[in-house]
């Protein structure tokens, strides 16, 4: 259901050429570790149809996704953009497993699964025997997050019984970082020397540990193999410090109606927003519905060039309303652009404002935008 450019009430803007050269500056922070590229959730948010090629452009040979669904998209669109026989030296990973029964598939499109657990890595086993051939996998063990990956009793069983392992190619032994993004905390030292004490237990295999923030923890953290999503989509990945990811994305949104108020009166839904004098209001087309989240009403911000425009009022699902008095009139008129996301404010600035993450905005982003892309040539 994208709009055409003309009929849209907003414009989504993805550079292709900022996400290449975020791969870039994080495989070159990661050197001598290989950098993967995640592409789950159709790259968060972003399309992996143009995604997934541009990053495979600017050098990534190792993808991730999240679902058996992903990876089968994934590779019949990179084999669409690249050609067959580039597209089959790409590894992609599926990280949900083999959770469902999707080994045929799985092996029918060479996708690996991350093994999540002993359940996971008997079932690969079993289809391994039954080709009479090694199954490539990655298997993800739990160092501290409770979610997916063995369990340490699992790991135990693994360890004092390796055999399932046998039939396998384990590509790598894989865990996950729960609190990368906050440098100082605990947990870190202790995932990273819980994934030391298992790799030492089980057989040997290349290790991948950090996601993006991972990458900055230091080269303790980096391995074999990183992991990074959000920082090449822009989102930073040490949020104490400067962000060193250039800004992928633009959102401008075109204003329908400009209103002058001169009388007391309330804007939009509840009543939240009391304008008490003279005041203008800019109605623009995006709502809740297209991922503008009804938390920022009354605190999110739009921009006008450099000027900024608070958001008052509730969002609602199409419209928000933006408190524009202190532009010119002749600044702010029905079809003027006005950034949600862009130069002045950051998807980790609006996902602030929102009470959310920089990941929640970008998955969130809607379906109603008329999507353009830049670059992704090289
Ligand atoms: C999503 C995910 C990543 C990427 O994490 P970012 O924080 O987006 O870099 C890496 N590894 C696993 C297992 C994931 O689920």
């Amino acid at each position: 259901m994208a709009s055409s450019r003309d009929h849209a009430t907003a414009h989504l803007t993805i550079d292709l050429d900022a996400i290449a050269d975020n791969w870039r500056l994080l495989a070159a922070r990661a050197r001598p570790a290989e950098a993967a590229a995640v592409v789950k959730a159709d790259a968060y948010g972003l399309g992996a149809s143009r995604v997934a090629p541009a990053l495979a452009k600017a050098g990534a040979r190792t993808f991730f996704v999240a679902t058996l669904d992903e990876g089968l998209a994934l590779r019949v669109l990179l084999a669409e953009a690249l050609g067959e026989t580039i597209a089959d030296a790409l590894a992609v990973f599926v990280l949900n497993g083999v959770s469902g029964g999707g080994e045929e598939e799985l092996i029918a499109h060479r996708l690996i699964p991350v093994l999540n657990s002993l359940g996971d890595v008997e079932a690969w086993a079993r289809a391994a025997r039954a080709r009479q051939q090694r199954l490539p996998a990655a298997l993800h063990v739990d160092t501290g997050m409770a979610r997916l990956g063995l369990p340490a009793d699992e790991v135990e069983l693994l360890a004092a019984d390796p055999t399932p392992l046998a039939g396998l190619d384990v590509r790598y032994l894989l865990s996950h970082l729960a609190c990368a993004d906050e440098p100082d905390h605990p947990l870190n030292a202790r995932q990273l020397a819980s994934l030391r004490a298992i790799a030492a237990r089980l057989p040997k295999a290349p290790l991948s540990f950090a996601n993006s923030a991972g990458i900055f923890l230091g080269p303790a953290y980096r391995f074999d193999l990183v992991r990074p999503g959000a920082a090449l989509y822009g989102i930073s990945p040490c949020p104490s410090r400067p962000n060193p990811m250039r800004q992928v994305v633009r959102l401008q949104a075109k204003v329908l109606q400009v209103r002058e108020i001169d009388s007391p009166q309330s804007v939009g839904y509840g009543a939240t927003h009391q304008a008490g004098g003279p005041e203008r209001i800019a109605t623009v087309g995006v709502g809740y519905a297209d991922g503008v989240f009804r938390s920022l009403s009354n605190r999110g911000s739009g921009y006008l060039g450099d000027q900024r425009l608070p958001l008052v009022g509730r969002v609602s699902m199409d419209l928000v309303t933006f408190d524009v008095t202190t532009l010119p009139a002749a600044r702010i008129h029905p079809g003027a652009l006005i950034d949600l996301i862009g130069p002045r404010q950051t998807v980790d600035e609006v996902a602030a404002a929102a009470g959310t993450i920089g990941y929640e905005v970008l998955t969130a982003l809607g379906r109603r935008y008329h999507r353009a892309y830049l670059g992704g040539r090289s």
